[in-house]
């Protein structure tokens, strides 16, 4: 059966809209979660036939429906900090597709509520607290005054997932430690942020309104951040 079958209607009319701009396709795969890989206007949905539920594929739907916009900070900060000896070392792939990721949920989030769907059902998990206060806790970013580039990936990682949680988790505790860590660090993530929670995604514009430049000067910050510091 094919999977179109198995959509609600809000669902399929979102995936026929994106049929006007993409060429989708369904793939089944042994995987306990759904994902998609869109590259320029084609995009495969990966499934699971026996775990599959609405909202997963209205996830991915939605993640492709943001290509429209094609804003690439993920990308971007990724290919910017290559050439950087030190900043190489913590924006890796993984951290800059998990920064990607969390950034798309965040614009997404309101479309897939105002489709009808429950919190719970966004991300596997859903209501869960996104980092554990223990792991916040046991995160040392520097031993003998030589930061580890490993605990500054966990770092943003972990202030980024609190601040994409789609679900009002308490977070007071989690916060007061990772700034209590580094108070720099966190004002430079908190300011990247705060920054891509007003951004307006559907009209980017390389002077006024600039994914580049969002993403441009939160690089600058970690530069003159981390100028001074050992890196291990
Ligand atoms: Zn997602």
């Amino acid at each position: 059966m094919s999977i179109e079958n198995v959509l609600d209607n809000k669902t399929k009319l979102l995936l026929l809209d994106l049929r006007t701009d993409f060429q989708i396709e369904f793939e089944q795969k042994e995987i306990d979660y759904c994902e998609v890989f869109t590259k320029n206007r084609q995009a495969t949905v990966y499934y699971n036939p026996k775990l599959i539920d609405n909202e997963s594929i209205a996830h991915e739907l939605l993640h492709i429906k943001l290509k429209r916009y094609d804003y690439v900070i993920g990308n971007h900060i990724y290919f910017s900090c290559l050439n950087h000896l030190k900043l190489q070392k913590i924006f890796n792939k993984f951290l800059c597709d998990y920064i990607g990721n969390c950034l798309d949920h965040y614009k997404m989030y309101p479309e897939y509520v105002e489709m009808g769907y429950s919190p719970e059902g966004f991300l596997t998990n859903g209501l869960d607290e996104k980092c554990s206060l223990l792991d916040i806790k046991s995160l040392n970013l520097s031993f003998l005054k030589t930061y580890k580039a490993k605990s500054i990936e966990l770092y943003i990682g972990y202030l980024i997932s609190i601040y994409a949680d789609h679900v009002d988790n308490n977070y007071n505790e989690h916060l007061k430690f990772l700034r209590e860590k580094d108070s720099d660090l966190f004002d430079i993530v908190s300011r990247f942020w705060d920054k891509w929670k007003v951004f307006d995604i559907k009209n980017i514009d390389a002077i006024y309104n600039s994914d580049l430049e969002l993403a441009d000067s939160f690089i600058s910050d970690l530069v003159e951040w981390i100028k001074q510091k050992k890196i291990k």
